[in-house]
């Protein structure tokens, strides 16, 4: 028996699915130029293979511990495999492994932890948008310099910029320094035009400003199992 009033899986992912639509219909593109990662962490493999039956193929996870069995257990699965948290260097080589993507690059011991062996992988480079170097995140004034490691670093391909809206704050404002920092990389480096930022609370506000990459989580996928 269910005694909640949450809708089922379908039903919110096709809601989300709408909304994503709407909002990129407005911001002048077209459903096909976003990709929608769908952040499954803290869920059973079982969630990824309701989502894969429904259609969709990107999912996302942030720790390594969780992501390396999980990942391996859905190895049928033709999925694409974003590894979106914070990471630390010593675990760069075994999360390149198993990961298409990697959203959280944010340091030049990283860079190189990631690059020089295996399948090239995709990367995002991740903004810090607040004071807190806690909350990871190159500064802005150091995207150029980093952009520019990645880009001589063998095995690594730069997709662009990613970032998490601050908590404080209209998060339509930190997109759209976002997408400035984006224009200013984009003149450097042209194919590095992609903007992975916008989560469950604001990814309509991240469409408007340029978003390429959605990490959408609980408006999918419901609330998250308790992780203690
Ligand atoms: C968990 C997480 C998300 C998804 O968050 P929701 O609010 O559940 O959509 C997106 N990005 C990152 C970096 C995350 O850690």
């Amino acid at each position: 028996m269910n005694g909640s009033a949450t809708p089922p899986l379908h039903e919110r992912l096709a809601a989300v699915r709408g909304r994503i639509d709407n909002a990129t219909r407005q911001s002048g593109r077209r459903p096909d130029d976003v990709t929608t990662v769908v952040v499954t962490k803290f869920h059973p493999a079982s969630l990824v293979r309701e989502l894969y039956a429904l259609g969709e193929r990107h999912f996302g996870e942030s720790r390594h511990q969780e992501a390396q069995p999980k990942i391996a257990s859905l190895a049928d699965l033709d999925a694409t495999w974003h590894f979106i948290g914070q990471l630390q260097s010593k675990k760069a080589r075994q999360v390149r492994e198993y990961s298409d993507v990697i959203h959280a690059v944010d340091r030049e011991s990283l860079i190189a932890a990631l690059g020089g062996f295996g399948r090239p992988v995709d990367v995002f480079l991740q903004v810090n948008l607040t004071d807190d170097p806690e909350r990871g995140g190159a500064q802005p004034n150091e995207v150029i310099p980093f952009a520019e490691r990645i880009a001589t670093t063998p095995g690594l391909s730069l997709l662009g910029l990613m970032a998490v809206a601050p908590l404080e704050g209209e998060p339509r404002r930190a997109f759209a320094r976002v997408r400035a920092l984006s224009e200013q990389l984009t003149a450097v480096m042209p194919q590095a035009s992609s903007l992975s930022m916008g989560m469950s609370g604001d990814f309509e506000d991240a469409l408007l400003e340029g978003a390429t990459h959605l990490r959408i989580g609980t408006a999918i996928t419901g609330n998250r199992p308790s992780h203690g």
